[in-house]
Order: C-alpha cells, then sequence, then structure tokens
C-alpha cells in the first residue's frame, strides 16, 4: 500500500521509511524540512534501491496537503511531524502547540477530505502521569505534562480519541514511545539534531567524535541502582518495525489503540557510558551535575500489550544500539552536512 509520513525526512520517519520501502509498500514523504535534509532521503533510496515520493510541505498547509492526497493514492498516514525540544517549548508554547496540535488537526481534516482513515500517531511516554511503579502499561494514568511539548502530545490523543468516537470508522494507533536512540546498521541514515543535542545518546556521540567536550551527567543522588536516571532505550530500527506492525494490526481493527514501544528494560546513564565506552573503545569524558527541572527517576515500558497484538518485540540490545550509533556518528561526525 501507499502510505504518506509526515515528517518522515526525520529521525524516526527515515528509519521507518526503509522498512516500509523493505516490506514492499510505496512511500511518501510529506516534510518541510524545518529539522531535517533531503540528505536522508536520498540515503533511504541508496540503501534500498528504491524510489521515494517527496513533497516539501508543512502539515498546516491545506492546499499543499490536498494535492497530495490528490495526486497519491495513498492508504494511511503515519504522522512523526513536529516540534520535539521540550525546553524549547516551554520558551516557545505557541509554536508547539500551533506545529503539533494545528498541524495535527489540519492533517486530520485533509485526511477526511480524502477519505483516508487510518492513522498511526507518535505519541510519547511523557504522557504518562509520574510513577514509582514500574513498568508503565498503556493502562497507566496519564499526567499533567511539565512541558507543552508533553502536553501536546496529550492533546493530539485527546483529539484524535475524540474524532474516532465521532467518525467510528477512523482506525487510529497512538504508539508512545519510550527512549529512540541507534541507527539504521549501514551508518548511513541516524539522529542529526540540529544544535546541541538534548537527548542523552547524541550528546555522548557526538562527546565521543570530538564535537563536545564532556558529558554532563543530570543528577547523581536518584533513587536507583547507581543513582543516576533509568529510561527505555530502543532501536530506532526496532521502532520502526514497531510502526509496520501497528499498520497490519490496524487493518484488522477500528477504534483508537494505544501501543507502548519500549524494550522493557532499563539503563541508567552510567551504564549508558559504559555500553558507549565498550562500543568505541574510548574513554567518555564526564561530570555528574545537578538533576536537570521535570526528569523522572525511572520509566521503562511494559511492551506485554504490543507483544500480544502486534507480534512485535524490540530485538536489538544495549551493545548493537551503541555500535550503530557509534558508527553513523563516527562516519558522519557533522551528521548529514558533513
Ligand atoms: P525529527 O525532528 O527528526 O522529525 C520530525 C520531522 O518533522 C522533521 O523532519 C521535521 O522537519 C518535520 N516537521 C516538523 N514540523 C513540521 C511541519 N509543520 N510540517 C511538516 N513537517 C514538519 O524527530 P524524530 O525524533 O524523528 O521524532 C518523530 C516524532 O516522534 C515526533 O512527533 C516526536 O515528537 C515523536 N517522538 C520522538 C521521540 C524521540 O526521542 N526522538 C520520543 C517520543 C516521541
Ligand atoms: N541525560 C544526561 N545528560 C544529558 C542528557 C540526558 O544525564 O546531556 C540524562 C537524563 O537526565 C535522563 C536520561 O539521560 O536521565 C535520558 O535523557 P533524554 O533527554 O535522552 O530522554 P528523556 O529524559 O526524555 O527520557
Amino acid at each position: 500500500m501507499t502510505v504518506l509520513l509526515t515528517g518522515g525526512a526525520g529521525f524516526i520517519g527515515s528509519h521507518t521509511a526503509l522498512v516500509l520501502l523493505e516490506a514492499g509498500h510505496e512511500v511518501v514523504i510529506y516534510d518541510n524540512l524545518s529539522n531535517a535534509s533531503r540528505e536522508s532521503i536520498r540515503r533511504v533510496e541508496r540503501l534500498t534501491g528504491l524510489s521515494i515520493v517527496f513533497v516539501e510541505g508543512d502539515i498546516r498547509d491545506t492546499k499543499t496537503l490536498a494535492d497530495t492526497f490528490a495526486t497519491h493514492n495513498i492508504e494511511a498516514v503515519i504522522h512523526f511531524a513536529g516540534l520535539k525540544a521540550v525546553g524549547e517549548s516551554v520558551s516557545l508554547p505557541m509554536a508547539y502547540y500551533d506545529n503539533n496540535v494545528g498541524g495535527t488537526v489540519t492533517l486530520c481534516q485533509a485526511m477526511a477530505a480524502a477519505d483516508v482513515k487510518t492513522l498511526v500517531f507518535s505519541s510519547s511516554a511523557t504522557v504518562y502521569a509520574e510513577s514509582r511503579d514500574m513498568p508503565l502499561a498503556e493502562s497507566a494514568p496519564t499526567g499533567r505534562p511539565t512541558n507543552p511539548y508533553g502536553t501536546s502530545k496529550l492533546m493530539i490523543e485527546w483529539l484524535l480519541t475524540d474524532l474516532q468516537r465521532a467518525e467510528p470508522d477512523w482506525s487510529i494507533a497512538l504508539l508512545r514511545y519510550f527512549n529512540p536512540v541507534g541507527a539504521h546498521f549501514s551508518g548511513q541514515i541516524g539522529e542529526d539534531p540540529a544544535g546541541a543535542p538534548n537527548n542523552l545518546l547524541p550528546y555522548i556521540t557526538q562527546v565521543g567524535v570530538g564535537r563536545l567536550p564532556r558529558l554532563s551527567v543530570y543528577g547523581g543522588d536518584y533513587p536507583t541502582r547507581d543513582g543516576t536516571g533509568v529510561r527505555d532505550y530502543i532501536h530506532v530500527m526496532d521502532l520502526a518495525r514497531g510502526h509496520l506492525a501497528a499498520l497490519d494490526a490496524l487493518k484488522a481493527r477500528q477504534g483508537v489503540q494505544t501501543w507502548n514501544l519500549g524494550t522493557g528494560h532499563g539503563y541508567s546513564v552510567l551504564e549508558m557510558i559504559e555500553a558507549f565506552e565498550r562500543a568505541s573503545g574510548r574513554p567518555l569524558p564526564y561530570d555528574i551535575v545537578a538533576r536537570r527541572p521535570g526528569d523522572v527517576a525511572e520509566c521503562w515500558a511494559n511492551v506485554e500489550k504490543a507483544e500480544r497484538e502486534l507480534g512485535w518485540r524490540a530485538s536489538h540490545g544495549l551493545d548493537e544500539i551503541m555500535r550503530d550509533a557509534w558508527r553513523w556518528q563516527s562516519d558522519n561526525p557533522q551528521g548529514y552536512r558533513g
């Protein structure tokens, strides 16, 4: 089938495009390139030997969306497009609500007009309420996110749920990602943050490659096994396969389905540093500093529902994550600009 990937030139979208192409689907990428480059698309084409239709457009642009649906025989949409920097969202809340929430409303209206009613949405574990009970299952309560980025994800989950309630012929998957990391094993595509990375793994690899001097470990006094924060890091190729599984599962179900995409295991920041040192053979300079505001001590997924209903589970472990992340960063020290 032909699948439209909004934000498909970005980190998770480009890996998912590759997995969809390899599974025999046609891919249309719709991206405004605000946080991505066309080079990721070219590389996916080169890796697969297959071509992608690329539309440079904004999800808030009704006309370009309508033209795209009219031109291509799109049957389903995977909606990655959005702004995702937590700190920036605190200073630019309107930009985040406009782009993420407003953009999703416009996209859904364009889908309805084109009679395309299968949608997979990139949500996040950030929607869960803070909890000491790990792992988090999909039935765990959602909370009041501490930043506009997280709030925008929860608002989108709500608006999609209301849409499907009003129009029951929609099939919608809310995929709550835990911590997507790593890269395609070729080292040709990967995560390429603009400016200094906010997330741990690109920060580690950029220190490793000499772009940044040292890592700051945010907090050494959490109630965890070594005092540093624990997260569920999932290889982006496993995550990409999860989208394929969700699309397949939606064929058999109408309604709104929520699935966690994680591994079910948590690793601490210090364990991540050790894994990086094993993969790269380099020491990683770091300092333990104050906690980052808004961070929780621990967060990892209960993945039983995804395993049961999607027939999917993450298969790449921490050492593969680090090996692939390091291959991408060391082969492309400046990302796609290098
Ligand atoms: P990314 O920034 O690499 O990809 C997002 C893409 O959307 C970019 O290519 C960007 O150019 C595009 N985009 C942004 N606004 C747009 C607009 N208005 N119109 C068209 N295109 C637009 O981010 P990613 O890490 O690949 O994340 C993809 C999705 O997954 C996002 O919605 C993000 O919030 C969500 N998510 C990411 C993580 C993570 O840690 N990476 C975790 C949970 C959820
Ligand atoms: N972290 C860190 N230094 C950094 C970035 C992150 O110590 O430069 C820690 C952070 O406190 C958390 C973990 O690494 O415990 C994962 O952070 P990230 O921002 O990647 O993901 P999130 O906090 O959104 O789960």
